[in-house]
């Protein structure tokens, strides 16, 4: 069955600590995956690493200003 509402579950996020301003978009967008640390620069939840098929991981990604995270497919 093909589902085109559900996110994979295989994605594989990166933060780029270099990059980020600790503007929040993600963690707004997406708060299933993404927090911020105590520093308030952006971290992913414990065990949503893949993004726990949350199909606003990529609106997230989209919101963050200074594009400091990429999502990528990691496969099945
Ligand atoms: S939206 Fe971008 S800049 Fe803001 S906390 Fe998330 S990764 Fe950092």
């Amino acid at each position: 069955m093909h589902n085109e509402t559900r996110e994979s579950d295989n994605l594989h996020i990166d933060i780029d600590h270099g990059l980020c301003i600790g503007a929040g978009q993600c963690a707004l967008a997406a708060p299933s995956v993404f927090t911020q640390d105590d520093d308030g620069f952006s971290a992913l939840l414990p065990g949503r690493e893949n993004g726990g098929g949350d199909p606003m991981v990529r609106e997230a990604a989209r919101a963050c200003p200074v594009s400091a995270i990429t999502v990528s497919e990691t496969g099945s």
